[in-house]
C-alpha cells in the first residue's frame, strides 16, 4: 500500500495530460495512469491535426501528445504507462489498483479515461485511419473537399456528420444496414433535402480498400448478399462510441448511453472528491479541445476540493 497521494489521474489524453499538468503547477505532485496500450489517447492513432490552438500550420497527433506529457512532467508530474483494473472511491481516501496488483491511494481522483469509437473490424480499417478513414467530421472534413464520401450509420451522429461533410464534400453517400434510419425525423428531413446526399439501403461494409491511401469500398446487401463497388475517398463511421466506463460501474453515476454524469459546469460527480473530463463525460463536442479545457476544470475542482480539506 503506498503512502495517500493529494490526486490520483486515470487517463492520458488531452483531458488527463491537461489535468495533470495543472495539479502538477499546483504543487500537488500528481500520479497519473497512462494506459499501458494506448497511453497518449485517441491522437496517438491520427495524423494531422488542424483544429488544436496554437499550432499554425497543424501538429502530428503523436507530436502533440508528446508535448502535453512533457509539459507535465515537466512540472513535477508522476506519469506510469499502466492500466488501472479496479477502484475504490467510495470512502474519504479514494484506493486504485494497477495491473500488478499495487494498490494506490489518494484523497481525490481525476477519471479521464476517454471513449472508444465503434470500428466495422474490417482488415484496413486501422492502417487506414487518418489515410481516409475518419471517426470524426468534425475533426477532418475540411480534407475531403470536392471528393467523393461515405459515411456509415443511420442515427444522428451519421445524419450530422453526413450533413456537416456535404458543406465540403462533392458527394455524400449514407450507407446504412437496414431501410429505415434511427435518426431523429429531424436529422432525417435534413438529410433527405440534401442534394449532396444519397443513400445505399440495407448494405454493409465487406471490404476498406486501398494502400497507402482509402481508394473504395466493397458493399454487401445483407438481404441479397450481392456485393458491389462504391468509389470513395473518404470513408466516416458514425455507429457510435463506447466511454470507458466499466471500472466505475457501480460506484459513479452513469447516464443512459454509460457516460459518467457530472454535475455541469463543474466536473464534480455524484462521489464527493471523484471528478470527470474529457470524452468519458461528453458525447456531445468529443474534441482534443474540450477535453483539455474539462481537463483543465478538473484539476481546478480538485484543487479547491483539496484546499477544503485542509
Ligand atoms: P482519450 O484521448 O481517449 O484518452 C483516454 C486515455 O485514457 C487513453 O490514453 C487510455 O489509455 C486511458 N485509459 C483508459 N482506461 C484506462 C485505465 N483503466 N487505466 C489507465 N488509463 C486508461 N479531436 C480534435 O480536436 N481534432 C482532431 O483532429 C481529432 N482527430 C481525431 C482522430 C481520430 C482518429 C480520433 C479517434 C479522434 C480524433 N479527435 C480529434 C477526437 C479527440 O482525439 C478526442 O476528443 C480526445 O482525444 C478525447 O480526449 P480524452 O482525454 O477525453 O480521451
Amino acid at each position: 500500500m503506498s503512502d495517500v497521494r493529494n490526486v490520483i489521474i486515470i487517463g492520458s489524453g488531452p483531458a488527463g495530460y491537461t489535468a495533470a499538468l495543472y495539479t502538477a503547477r499546483a504543487s500537488l505532485k500528481p500520479l497519473v495512469f497512462e494506459g499501458a496500450v494506448t497511453a497518449g489517447g485517441a491522437l496517438m492513432n491520427t495524423t494531422e491535426v488542424e483544429n488544436f490552438p496554437g499550432f499554425q500550420t497543424g501538429i502530428m497527433g503523436p507530436e502533440l501528445m508528446d508535448n502535453m506529457r512533457a509539459q507535465a512532467e515537466r512540472f513535477g508530474a508522476e506519469l506510469i504507462p499502466d492500466d488501472i483494473v479496479s477502484v475504490d472511491l467510495t470512502g474519504e481516501i479514494k484506493t486504485v489498483t494497477d495491473t500488478a496488483g499495487t494498490v494506490h491511494r489518494a484523497k481525490a481522483v481525476i477519471v479521464a479515461t476517454g471513449s472508444q469509437h465503434r470500428k466495422l473490424g474490417l482488415p484496413n480499417e486501422d492502417a487506414l485511419s487518418g489515410r481516409g478513414v475518419s471517426w470524426c467530421a468534425t475533426c477532418d472534413g475540411f480534407f475531403f473537399r470536392e471528393h467523393d464520401i461515405a459515411v456509415i450509420g443511420g442515427g444522428d451522429t451519421a445524419m450530422e456528420e453526413a450533413t456537416f461533410l456535404s458543406r465540403f464534400a462533392k458527394s455524400v453517400t449514407i450507407v446504412h444496414r437496414r431501410d429505415t434510419l434511427r435518426a431523429s425525423k429531424a436529422m432525417q428531413e435534413r438529410a433527405f433535402a440534401d442534394p449532396k446526399i444519397r443513400f445505399i439501403w440495407d448494405s454493409e461494409v465487406a471490404e476498406v480498400q486501398g494502400e497507402s491511401k482509402l481508394s473504395g469500398l466493397k458493399l454487401r446487401n445483407v438481404k441479397t448478399g450481392e456485393l458491389s463497388d462504391l468509389a470513395v475517398s473518404g470513408l466516416f463511421i458514425a455507429i457510435g462510441h463506447d466511454p470507458r466506463t466499466e471500472l466505475f460501474k457501480g460506484q459513479l453515476e452513469l447516464d443512459g448511453e454509460g457516460y459518467l454524469k457530472v454535475e455541469a459546469p463543474s466536473t464534480r460527480t455524484n462521489v464527493t472528491g471523484v471528478f470527470a473530463a474529457g470524452d468519458v463525460v461528453d458525447h456531445t463536442y468529443r474534441q482534443a479541445i474540450t477535453a483539455a479545457g474539462t481537463g483543465c476544470s478538473a484539476a481546478l475542482d480538485a484543487e479547491r476540493y483539496l484546499a477544503s480539506l485542509s
